[in-house]
């Protein structure tokens, strides 16, 4: 009788909460940022996975064989190009023996193609002497108009992969679009009349964020993107801060702070903790939430 009663439990709970639909596709993306906005235009038609998770430096990843693995199920990867993920993703995609996500493959999409780069550099680079960024900066995701161009990528790509769900990425792609565009007003507010404070980064990974507020960089920590700082350096920027009137160090709380913390200490500027990416901070778990985390934290080191 008991038996009878739980099996009749367990037909019930099944009536009452039917599994959900398997998703249509799989997508994979190399950061949390992009796994966000993924999510955002593709609902539970797509079920996604970041290969790097958002307190991780995503310029060095571990390639785990974990990973391929992930890849080689995936129907769509998204990654950000520029060379962000160049000492890690090649390998992974090729362990994947998932021909379709290759560069250029149908299944892939690098976020890249879908926004215009800034600090494209115009004379020689090597990335063998320390130059991490010798395409254009990566680090595109902190200015939310940008982003707004990669989901509409994403929501292109999604479309062709998945046509019977065209009707569903359109319908998020305008509601992400106008949740960005309300947010934009209420930043703009915040941040105008800060327009030109000047700020110090660690790493340039600001670049972006700070052509869309309007504060100026007056420097950043590595001499050189990826390049650790020298004493030199660091006196440079001193004198920098004090002329300049610095009043924030903004860095990634992936990166270790000293340097940032000796410069802070001699000039006055505050050291700005802020997330790398989306999950960087328990505060900042979605794409939305994590740059109002960016402009909250600046905001309140520069007024
Ligand atoms: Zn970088």
């Amino acid at each position: 009788m008991k038996t009878i009663l739980l099996g009749l439990t367990a037909a019930l709970a099944v009536l009452l909460h039917p599994a959900p639909a398997a998703a249509a596709l799989r997508v994979v993306t190399t950061t949390e940022g992009l796994a966000s906005l993924a999510r955002e235009v593709g609902g539970d038609r797509v079920e996604v996975q970041s290969l790097s998770r958002g307190v991780q430096d995503p310029h060095f990843v571990d390639a785990n064989p974990i990973l391929a693995v992930k890849l080689r199920a995936a129907d769509l990867l998204v990654d950000v190009g520029l060379d962000l993920e160049i000492g890690w993703l090649p390998p992974l995609v090729g362990q994947s023996r998932n021909a379709a996500i290759q560069p250029g493959g149908a299944h892939r999409l690098t976020a890249a193609s879908a926004i215009s780069a800034l600090d494209v550099p115009t004379g020689a680079v090597d990335r063998s002497a320390g130059d991490l960024h010798p395409g254009g900066n990566p680090h595109f995701l902190t200015d939310p108009r940008r982003a707004l161009q990669v989901a509409e990528a994403i929501s292109v790509k999604l479309t062709n992969l998945d046509p019977a769900g065209a009707a569903v990425y359109a319908d998020r792609t305008a509601t992400f679009r106008r949740k960005v565009e309300t947010a934009l007003q209420g930043w703009k507010a915040e941040l105008g009349p800060l327009a030109g404070r000047k700020v110090f980064t660690h790493h340039r990974t600001l670049t972006y964020f700070l052509d869309w507020t309007g504060l100026v960089s007056a420097g950043e920590l590595e001499p050189k993107p990826g390049t650790p700082p020298p004493p030199a350096h660091l006196a440079k920027l001193v004198e920098v801060a004090r002329r300049e009137g610095v009043k924030a160090i903004v860095v990634e709380n992936h990166y270790d702070s000293r340097s940032d913390d000796q410069v802070a200490r001699l000039t006055g500027a505050r050291v700005v903790p802020i997330p790398g990416d989306v999950g960087g901070d328990p505060a900042g778990k979605d794409y939305l939430s994590y740059v109002g985390l960016l402009v909250k934290r600046v905001v309140e080191a520069v007024k």
